[in-house]
């Protein structure tokens, strides 16, 4: 019988776990600190900034949301970013994506400390991340990360498995071929170009879908008894679905996450782990 992976139940695990954490820190004297800077109106990214101030309050990181208009300019940004470098206060600085297109992106993200770049997007981070360094040092995206979670605490073993990733993007697909390389699967990476998509993921003992695009693995890509991870979220006729035809890939796969309540639920979680991990790595 399939299993369904509770993301939502596993994430708030973890909030649990990490709550217990922040109890330790209080006692040394400082709680972990999260700023996220908004930019803009943007409803996804309001609402994505919401749930992530309502996770770190409950676990009683100390959560500050800097909200700014469009008009901010970029070097304003940078200004404020140089402050919360200095902040020690401040473990975590998250600049919530997308920016207004006069702000330049990378400049931006190069911009924050490395040792609080809890979103694992900066370049050191990412180099230290694909070159398998500095294990206990370095951030790692969120969403990847929630992944990798998710296959241990259920007991997937990943080492020696057929793992193949749809989408070959910065923020999932990349980090987390890397992570399941360093966890010893052996990686296959897909993406708009690749040649007989359905022949790579039919091969697949562990099937990672980050595309994009709502049901776009159909159940008959998928191997018999594969572990099947949904990262998409598509909103279709005001409905949430992810990148997997979920019927038709539940009937085939041994595990399968579900969405809502597969990955999503996790990166927020992982965001609070990264936090608390910075928060150590920066001492009272
Ligand atoms: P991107 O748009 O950055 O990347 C999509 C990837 O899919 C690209 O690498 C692209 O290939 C590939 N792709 C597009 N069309 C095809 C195709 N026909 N065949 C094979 N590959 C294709 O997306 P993200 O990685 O940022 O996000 C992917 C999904 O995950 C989205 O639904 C997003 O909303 C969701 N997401 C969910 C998160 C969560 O917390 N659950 C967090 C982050 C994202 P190419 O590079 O060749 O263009």
């Amino acid at each position: 019988m399939t299993k369904i992976i509770d993301g939502k139940a596993i994430a708030g695990q973890i909030r649990a776990e990490l709550k217990k954490e922040v109890t330790h820190f209080k006692e040394e004297g400082r709680e972990p600190g999260l700023t996220v800077i908004l930019v803009g109106d943007n409803s996804a990214s309001q609402t994505y900034v919401k749930f992530k101030e309502r996770a770190a309050t409950e676990i009683g990181i100390r959560s500050e949301v800097i909200k700014k208009t469009d008009e901010i300019s970029q070097e304003e940004l940078l200004q404020i970013i140089a402050g919360l470098n200095a902040d020690r206060k401040v473990d975590g600085i998250l600049v919530q994506l997308p920016l207004p297109a006069h702000i330049d992106q990378k400049v931006v993200l190069e911009a924050i400390d490395p040792a609080k770049d809890v979103d694992g997007f900066h370049p050191i981070n990412t180099g230290r991340l694909f070159s398998g360094q500095d294990q206990e040092r370095r951030f790692e995206a969120c969403t990847p990360l929630g992944i990798i979670e998710l296959l241990e605490r259920e007991g997937i073993e990943i080492k020696g498995k057929k793992a193949v990733v749809v989408g070959r993007s910065n923020i999932v697909g990349k980090p987390v071929a890397h992570l399941l390389l360093e966890r010893h699967a052996t990686v296959t990476l897909c993406h708009s170009r690749t040649k007989d998509l359905a022949r790579e993921t039919r091969q697949a003992d562990l099937l990672i879908a980050a595309v994009g695009r709502a049901q776009f693995i159909a159940g008959d890509m998928v191997k018999e008894g594969a572990v099947v991870i949904d990262v998409g979220i598509n909103r279709v006729d005001g409905k949430l679905v992810g990148d997997v035809e979920y019927e038709g890939a539940k009937a085939r796969a041994g595990y399968i996450t579900p969405v809502p309540g597969g990955v999503g639920p996790m990166t927020i979680a992982l965001l609070m782990k990264n936090t608390l991990k910075a928060r150590k790595i920066h001492g009272v």
